[in-house]
């Protein structure tokens, strides 16, 4: 009896091995179907993507709409947001693939890899969450009606607000700055448009290898000065008055212009300077509100410590330690800690009314953008993981308990 129960299992052990066989047979023939089909269907829109990697992420992506309802963060004091752009035709010609994948609050970066072999394929996924996540598909004014629109009323209230744009060269920081600008010079003259003696004052300037310039003057260069109140001051920096939408919208774009001119492909200093646009709400001599929209220097400059152009090197330590400040700094402000190391360097420096306004009349805004293609993934993991340590996670744990 014992034997006929032996030979019974191996019986249906063989059955399970053919079973299995079979399923992977039909497994492999499936794939080769669908990678048939892809291959034929990226020939027709010119892509020229490696579709085994293409299959694996487009099953491992997060579901839900491209557009998505989003929570209005008016009452916290740092909003964190990301901006996902949109894949470019020329991109994916290029072999890009889109490698992120965005369902509020939640976003997920595919992350192509090779196991150890060299040759077998895989993705790693990293998921992060955020206030409000948006996908390529929104626009600057979705960003815009969330987070930005809800306090207006604090720039006629003593209020500071700061807005960023964080994320490496090309990942959309100005391009979504530009869009707040215009939508912003519309705002403010609604918002004062009841109380005539409020006026409005905008100056532009840029921090470049630690040093400012004047983007409303030409970009003549600039000091920082600390007066004995401990005021910080910009020597010089030439502040003009705007009377209208118009005007406020045509000296933004001038100072973007400026920015941007005489900028060659080998040269172009825009991914290295910070630009840094201040909008001063006052009646007579004294201050009503703050808006700051600050468009940060290409986070991967960070990385350039290490190029073999000295100059290179000076401006990318630079960069790595404005943005660690800047860090820093938001953190502090977060977590209500009195001490902000504003400091440590001149972008925080400059700043320093961001971090220690009335911690109920401070608001900081960060956007942090991201490329979607998939060589642009590491990168893109550094913007997140940058954006996922401004809060202080352990003070958020603590209001809730
Ligand atoms: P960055 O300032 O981060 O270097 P840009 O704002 O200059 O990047 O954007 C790079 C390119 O991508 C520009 O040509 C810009 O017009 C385009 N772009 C960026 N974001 C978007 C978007 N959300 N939709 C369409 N095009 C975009
Ligand atoms: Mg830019």
């Amino acid at each position: 009896q014992q034997a006929q129960q032996q030979k019974g299992s191996v019986v249906d052990n063989i059955k399970k091995m053919e079973q299995q066989r079979e399923e992977r047979r039909k497994n492999m023939q499936e794939m080769k179907r669908e990678k048939a089909e892809r291959e034929e269907q990226n020939q027709i829109l010119g892509k020229n993507v490696d579709v085994e990697f293409e299959i694996m992420i487009d099953k491992t992506r997060l579901k839900g709409g491209l557009i998505q309802e989003h929570q209005t963060t008016q009452n916290i004091k740092l909003c964190v947001c990301v901006r996902k752009r949109p894949i470019f035709k020329k991109e994916e010609v290029g072999g890009e693939i889109d490698a992120i994948s965005c369902a509020n609050p939640m976003i997920r970066v595919h992350e192509p890899k090779l196991k150890v072999d060299g040759i077998t394929k895989y993705v790693e996924n990293h998921d992060f969450q955020f206030d409000n996540t948006f996908s390529e598909v929104e626009q600057g004014k979705d960003i815009y009606d969330v987070s930005l629109a809800p306090l207006m009323d604090l720039l006629v209230n003593q209020g500071v607000v700061t807005c960023f744009a964080y994320g490496q060269t090309g990942s959309g920081k100005t391009y979504t700055m530009k869009s707040i600008q215009e939508l912003l010079a519309t705002d403010l003259y609604k918002l004062i448009s009841t109380t005539p003696s409020y006026k409005i004052f905008v100056s532009f300037f840029e921090i470049y290898g630690g040093k400012c310039y004047d983007l409303l003057n030409g970009k003549a260069p600039l000091q920082i000065m600390e007066d004995k109140n401990n005021n910080i001051q910009i020597q010089g920096l030439v502040e003009k008055p705007s009377e209208s939408e118009h005007e406020l919208f045509q000296l933004m774009e001038l100072a973007n212009s400026v920015r941007t001119t005489h900028a060659t492909v080998a040269n172009d200093t825009s991914s290295r300077s910070h630009s840094i646009c201040q909008i001063a709400i006052r009646q007579g001599y004294s201050d009503i509100g703050k808006l700051i929209l600050v468009d940060l220097a290409g986070s991967e400059r960070a990385q350039d410590t290490q190029s073999n152009n000295r100059q290179r090197r000076l401006e990318g330590a630079e960069i790595n330690k404005s943005l660690l400040a800047l860090k820093e700094c938001i953190r502090a402000m977060d977590s209500g800690q009195g001490h902000v190391p504003f400091r440590a360097s001149k972008l925080t420096l400059v700043l320093r009314d961001s971090f220690t306004a009335k911690s109920n009349k401070s608001r900081i805004i960060m956007i942090a953008c991201i490329s979607p293609g998939s060589s642009s993934a590491d990168h893109s993991l550094n913007t997140l993981r940058y954006a996922d340590r401004l809060k202080d996670k352990s003070n958020q744990a603590k209001i809730q308990l």
